[in-house]
């Protein structure tokens, strides 16, 4: 099979090798979709713990295809489903994965992360995932791509949860990458009366007008003007920043209302986590600052449940689509944050 391994930082190299061997208590999948991730540039850019030429590893954690072998001791997948998978498995035994948290367990494995994920034609997943119920079997009208973006999605929605969004909620999201895109389609859902989006590009908030005429667009300059204008002065009920800024997370806080909710989301590159915060906002104006990071299972399978029921749509976030003899374009794409969702198919 064809194979994109990343054996260090800036070097993915393509390869034919093995499809892989499955034990009784494994599957082969064979992947249909695997989308491209801020992660995965993360990684390709600066190269990842472990990963050397002699130990590559296929990255690639939202994914979804055709399951081709099924172990002899696995009663609950038959070979030809067409399934998501997520892509976090946990030990099993632990209290966060006894709690259904198996993304928080201090043992946690990833497809794509520390075990080969989906960027080649077939995929083995690993005995955890087929007894955690990592791998979902999808509805007709899920096509493959739009549940590969389900993981994001998922991801989004843990945060989301975390805001408790109300109806007639002010909202701000910073950062309009797919992430942030999402967050707004959840914010609507939700039935936020002013959903905001804020990006430095004026190229990428275009790209959000497309995607919804609701949304408002915000520039940076003065920003917290423009948010105190539309909401008549009272600011935002919930801010989500979807960006990797030291800046967005302290100023989210000036901005927000009393009883405000925040989400940093995005996480910020090592050595620029320590942020100054006014933490008087946080006393006087009895904010709630909350973080997120991946998501359950259960998150996994209700946001599936959102695309196939068609409350959300996830398609229009798809820009374009490669093959896996292309996926260097594909990374470079996404590298430049060109377009919102870049996915590798196997069409
Ligand atoms: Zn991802
Ligand atoms: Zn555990």
């Amino acid at each position: 099979m064809l194979a994109a391994y990343l054996c260090g930082p800036k070097d993915m190299r393509l390869k034919e090798t093995a499809i892989p061997d499955i034990n009784g208590n494994e599957m082969l999948m064979k992947v249909k979709s695997a989308a491209i991730c801020g992660t995965d540039i993360r990684m390709y850019s600066n190269g990842y713990n472990g990963v050397s030429e002699d130990t590559p590893l296929i990255l690639g954690h939202e994914l979804a295809g055709v399951i081709d072998k099924v172990g002899a001791n696995i009663k609950a997948y038959k070979p030809g489903m067409r399934v998501a998978v997520a892509p976090n498995m946990g030990c099993g035994v632990c209290d966060m994965c006894v709690g259904g948290n198996t993304q928080l367990c201090p043992d946690y494995r990833a497809l794509g992360i520390n075990l080969d994920g989906g960027f080649a034609e077939y995929v083995r997943i690993p005995e955890d995932a087929c007894r955690q119920g990592n791998v979902i079997e999808l509805a007709d009208n899920v096509s493959f791509d739009e549940a590969a973006l389900n993981e994001p999605l998922s991801c989004v929605y843990n945060g989301f949860l975390k805001c408790d969004i109300k109806p007639g909620d002010n909202v701000l999201i910073i950062g309009t990458g797919p992430i942030g895109i999402m967050h707004a389609k959840l914010a609507k859902m939700a039935g936020a009366a002013k959903v905001m989006l804020n990006d430095l590009s004026a190229e990428r908030l275009e790209v959000c007008r497309k995607i919804d005429h609701s949304f408002i667009l915000l520039s940076s300059d003065n920003l917290k003007g423009q948010v105190m204008n539309l909401t008549g002065g009272k600011g935002l009920d919930v801010c989500i920043t979807a960006c990797p800024s030291p800046q967005a997370q302290s100023d989210s806080l000036e901005m927000m209302a009393i009883n405000g909710r925040v989400n940093f989301f995005g996480g910020l590159p090592a050595g620029r986590e320590i942020v100054p915060i006014n933490t008087n906002l946080v006393h006087y104006r009895q904010l709630i600052l909350t973080g997120s990071a991946r998501s359950s299972l259960s998150q996994f399978r209700k946001t599936l449940g959102f695309i196939s029921s068609g409350v959300l749509t996830v398609k229009d976030l798809v820009s374009e689509r490669f093959t896996i003899e292309n996926i260097a374009e594909g990374i470079q794409r996404a590298s430049r944050a060109q377009g919102i969702k870049n996915i590798i198919h196997f069409d």
